[in-house]
């Protein structure tokens, strides 16, 4: 590869060496490429490396055929896509995904997305989203794999290896390469507010915002996104010391790194320079491709000449993105992920659509479930209400490029139920009642709306001659992801008014909670007998809905972000540090000079980890094999799991740490361990972790890598919160 580079950057201009840095969008992703565009002119003088937002292999193919053909030296064009959930077969949104905690089927997601997307032309994919998100109010925490760390790193391992299999060097044709994002701290924006301003230590950054990345980098990422906030009052995009000195010195990442969309031109906005200085910091930071500033093409050259930039600057950069391309195999065959037979034979296949719906099962959180509501039988009249129950915009935030969807919830259970159970429909209401509201909500997938009174008139009708009420109620999937903040987490007046009269009625009910973040159910928690926490379930969702609301399945998705009880609560995550005034976990009264709220507990409503099931697990005690450690040794910590009630199922055994003394405060406990494990009806099984070094170290005041000797408390059971879970302690000599 090196000799290849050298020999071709030889003969390589500075302007299309420049070129090679450039990044642009094919204009919407159903256009068409046409023979006259800029972008075909671009293409032919040697100014474009990359290409984004275009799928098909045809018009892909034209665009590589004008690189190859048309331009000096024929180099092809890397072409990316925000392929995030899945490709055409739609897999839950990613913070969905997480709360499955199947390692396995996670990476199996990105494994069948990269086979669609390199089918449909594309090589390169903007995924992982790894930033840990704390806030629910930012609408990105959808993309997330939620509030923790170790998790989120597992996660963020196994998207990586599913995307690029295991050769990163060497890139098979359905194997994309990936873009680990957005770097660093995005999800840390100050109010929830996306875009915001990012403030924070290094000490937190680097035990619990960098992590992610890093195991995502130690995975082999081929690529790198920045993110458009600051860190340390620097843009991301022209941080030297995250981008080089962290990320390529300390972490040896060797792919490239690439802006997020137009990111040179915000720093103007950042008030950090205009675009000649900004694109020179960026540069300089160690940041190779420009996606959609065209900063790069339109102002290093200049500051070649003016001495602002070195060739040598230039050359590096450069040098990453050949390699990449070199990595993909585009020197070898421009073509290779051009073939116009896979998209039959690969794309939404039955195989790939099954793999989908057994997924969005396990995601979805099981959050009440009063005198067995669920699962419901297959009989009778069942009332399905609400404005999500007939919506096809129901399937994840990042779905943007999915052409084919496999419907409603309302024509899934009208399958799920086909001669066995009459089903009655009514929207019920719209999402929310104030229209521009609503619309900001919609992005460009408008959905219709109709007279709240009448649509709630017409679903009381139906609901009193039913036996059973379903509502599928919540967010409009465009109020979560990009620029999709809220600051109120509260199901929306209509549809909680709605529901409140549903519940009047005093039958058996069923609340759907569509959401593309931790939403604040306090209320309904209060009143509503069942809730199922669905998330956006992907091209599959409604089906896999069905699958658990029927009892064909049994839920086993675990919370990986704790659930408020108001919004003033957020940011709330379950690893925080202890105060000095603590309150301890499940106080409800207020206790003056404590740090506690006058108005309402710190606890979530659900904990992180939380999520009930058909059947009941039960807990023996923990069992450590020695109360002592040596700090180079490990001890194991064992717990026995009986599954009581009369379903096989799955469950989530969660081990945490805590370190009681150390030389930086610790947090009250960290997630360290989990097994997803199946047990039969009556079954029990003892699940072993082993406690290494590695689950006991953590950053100090110096940024090192140490672990310190002394007490660590060890914590296995069901979910985050004390109350549930068994304890043990040991000492590190
Ligand atoms: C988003 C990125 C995305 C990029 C390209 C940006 O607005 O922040 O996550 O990959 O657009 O579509």
């Amino acid at each position: 590869m090196t000799e290849f580079v050298d020999d071709l950057m030889a003969r390589m201009t500075v302007q299309e060496k420049i070129g090679q840095l450039n990044l642009l969008p094919a204009g919407t992703i159903q256009t068409g490429v046409s023979e006259n565009s800029p972008m075909m002119e671009a293409i032919a003088k040697g100014q474009l490396g990359g290409v984004l937002n275009l799928k098909g292999v045809k018009d892909i193919r034209e665009l590589q055929e004008a690189a190859v053909n048309k331009s000096r030296l024929g180099i092809p064009l890397i072409i990316g896509l925000d392929v995030i959930h899945g490709y055409e077969t739609v897999f839950p949104i990613p913070l969905a995904l997480s709360c499955s905690w199947d390692i396995p089927a996670i990476e199996q997601s990105a494994r069948i997305a990269a086979k669609e997307a390199t089918a449909d032309g594309i090589c390169w994919t903007y995924s992982p989203m790894v930033d840990i998100a704390l806030d629910a109010r930012w609408g990105r925490i959808a993309e997330g794999n939620g509030e923790d760390p170790y998790l989120g790193s597992q996660i963020a391992k196994a998207m990586v290896r599913g995307y690029q299999g295991t050769d990163n060097q060497h890139f098979a044709t359905d194997e994309l390469m990936a873009c680990v994002k957005h770097y660093a701290l995005y999800g840390g924006a100050e109010a929830g507010r996306d875009y915001n301003t990012v403030d924070m230590s290094r000490i937190r950054m680097f035990n619990q915002y960098l992590l992610p990345y890093k195991a995502a980098v130690e995975a082999g990422a081929g690529s790198l996104m920045t993110s458009f906030n600051v860190v340390d009052y620097i843009p991301a995009t022209a941080n030297k010391w995250l981008v080089d000195e962290v990320l390529r010195k300390q972490w040896k990442f060797d792919g490239f790194v690439v802006t997020d969309y137009g990111a040179i031109a915000e720093m103007v906005s950042h008030g950090v320079g205009d675009l000649q200085a900004c694109a020179v910091q960026a540069l300089l930071a160690g940041t190779d491709m420009d996606m959609c500033a065209e900063a790069y093409t339109k102002t290093l050259e200049q500051s070649l000449k003016e001495g602002k930039v070195s060739m040598a600057d230039i050359d590096r950069a450069c040098r990453r993105m050949l390699e990449a391309k070199y990595k993909l195999g585009l020197f070898e065959d421009p073509y290779r992920y051009c073939d116009p037979s896979r998209r039959d034979r690969e794309i939404y296949t039955l195989e790939h659509r099954q793999a989908a719906r057994n997924l969005a099962a396990e995601t979805f959180v099981l959050l009440k479930n009063e005198d067995q509501v669920l699962p419901l039988k297959k009989q009778g009249k069942v009332a399905l209400i609400g404005p999500l129950a007939d919506c096809k915009y129901n399937v994840g935030t990042w779905s943007v490029t999915a052409t084919y969807q496999s419907g409603t919830l309302r024509e899934a259970m009208q399958r799920a139920l086909q001669g066995r159970a009459e089903l009655f429909y009514a929207q019920g209401s719209n999402f929310c009642r104030d229209a521009d509201i609503q619309a900001n909500g919609a992005f460009y997938r408008d959905v219709p709306r109709g007279d709240d009174e009448q649509m709630k008139q017409e679903a009381l009708a139906i609901a009193r001659q039913a036996d059973v009420i379903v509502c599928a109620m919540g967010e409009e999937q465009e109020m979560t992801g990009e620029c999709a903040s809220r600051s109120n987490l509260e199901m929306p007046d209509v549809q909680r008014e709605l529901l409140g009269e549903l519940l009047q009625l005093g039958k058996p009910l069923v609340l759907l909670n569509y959401a593309g973040r931790p939403t604040v159910l306090t209320w309904e928690s209060e009143h509503v007998p069942a809730i199922l926490n669905v998330w956006f379930g992907g091209s599959e969702g409604s089906d896999a809905i069905c699958d658990v609301l029927f009892g064909d399945k049994v839920p086993s998705g675990r919370l990986t972000v704790s659930m408020p009880r108001t919004t003033g609560q957020e940011p709330l995550y379950y690893n925080h540090l202890p105060t000095g005034r603590p309150v301890t976990e499940g106080t409800k009264k207020f206790e003056k000079f404590k740090s506690n709220y006058l108005d309402v507990s710190n606890d979530p409503l659900y904990p992180f980890g939380y999520g009930l099931s058909y059947t009941a697990f039960e807990y023996g005690e923990l069992v450590l094999s020695s109360s002592e450690m040596a700090s180079d040794g490990s001890i194991t910590a064992t717990i026995k799991v009986t599954n009581s009630g009369e379903r096989d199922a799955d469950e989530v055994v969660q081990l945490y740490i805590h370190d009681v003394a150390a030389s930086i405060s610790r947090p009250v406990k960290e997630l360290k361990g989990f097994e997803r494990i199946r047990l039969k009806a009556g079954e029990s099984r003892e699940v072993t972790f082993s406690i290494t070094p590695d689950m006991l170290s953590f950053y100090n005041y110096n940024l090192e890598y140490v672990l310190e000797p002394g007490e660590f408390e060890v914590m296995a059971g069901p979910d985050s919160s004390l109350g549930r879970l068994r304890k043990a302690s040991f000492v590190v000599r």
